[in-house]
């Protein structure tokens, strides 16, 4: 049997066997998929030695191994070497490490399909220059919005994803008290929300046409979309739909079989 799983520290918390477990029941395809917690100095080992056997097809990546793995890879697609990391790993017919990434192409699927959110000529708000706002970028600017701005605490890793990501699009720089205008997305890709914490944003950045998206997901609604909501916010989404839309494509990729995600998504909610 084709054997997957996601690797990281810590893992025991992944959602990502019971999504890949409800894929292959609904596509009748025969695999497993585990959870393997790796030592934090472990990653590039623990890579090798599943590679290592022949049944172990594929392996899904996640905190703190990403860029790790970007590192390790001798062929990339061209989406992960714009993001500079990696979630989903497998070989080629030569058993060379093949990398791409999904988190970006996921997050836009879960607004567009699942929501239809129209990003053309949107104004959209990214809260956020770490690796997951930098992962959604190209996909975003794909999309044609009539605004992008980036808005983070530390600016001057704005400034990098301004310059990765020129000639995909215009990218605005922001500081948080800087902000001004009302924008119709405002995506959460800030870590704030993982301490119970919220960034610093002013509430005139939502009107009431304004839907918000937070990276983050629980059985809760989140920090940051309450506050959102609390402030007069359309609609506000979590996560956990960008994670099985991201699950489904690393799938496709190792499988060729897409899987139908509202299913999923609507059973991981309960
Ligand atoms: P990183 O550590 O790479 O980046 C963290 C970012 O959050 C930085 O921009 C940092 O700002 C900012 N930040 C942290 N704390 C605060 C705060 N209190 N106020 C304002 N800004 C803050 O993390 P990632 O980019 O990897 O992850 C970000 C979030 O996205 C996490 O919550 C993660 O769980 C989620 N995520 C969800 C996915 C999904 O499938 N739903 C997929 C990938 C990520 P500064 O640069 O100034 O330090």
């Amino acid at each position: 049997m084709d054997r997957y799983a996601v690797v990281g520290n810590p893992i025991s918390h992944s959602k990502s066997p019971d999504i890949h477990a409800l894929f292959a029941e609904q596509t009748k395809q025969s695999m497993s998929y585990d959870r393997i917690e790796l030592p934090r100095d472990g990653f590039v080992d623990g890579v090798k030695e599943f590679f290592a056997q022949a049944d172990n097809k594929g392996l899904n990546v996640t905190v703190p191994f990403k860029e790790e793995a970007f590192e390790l890879c001798e062929g990339l697609s061209d989406r992960a070497k714009r993001a500079g990391a990696v979630n989903t790993l497998y070989c080629n017919a030569e058993g060379a490490l093949f990398g791409d990434t999904t988190d970006g192409v996921g997050l836009v699927n879960d607004l567009t399909r699942n929501h239809q959110i129209e990003l053309e000529g949107a104004k959209i708000l990214l809260v956020g220059a770490g690796g997951a706002a930098r992962g959604v970028l190209q996909p975003i600017l794909e999309e044609k919005p009539a605004l992008l701005t980036v808005c983070n605490r530390t600016l001057s890793k704005v400034d990098t994803l301004i310059q990765a990501f020129a000639d995909l699009g215009e990218i605005q720089k922001s500081a948080f008290d800087a902000l001004d205008s009302k924008y119709d997305l405002i995506i959460n890709a800030s870590s704030a929300s993982l301490s119970g914490s919220l960034p610093p944003i002013p509430e005139g950045v939502i009107g009431s046409k304004t839907i918000v998206y937070d990276m983050m997901y629980g059985n809760e609604v989140t920090v940051f979309n309450n506050w959102a909501l609390s402030h007069g916010a359309r609609k506000a989404i979590d996560g956990l739909g960008m994670l099985v839309e991201q699950a489904a494509e690393a799938f496709c990729i190792w499988r060729g079989v897409r899987p139908e995600t509202k299913a999923v998504i609507a059973s991981l909610r309960g």
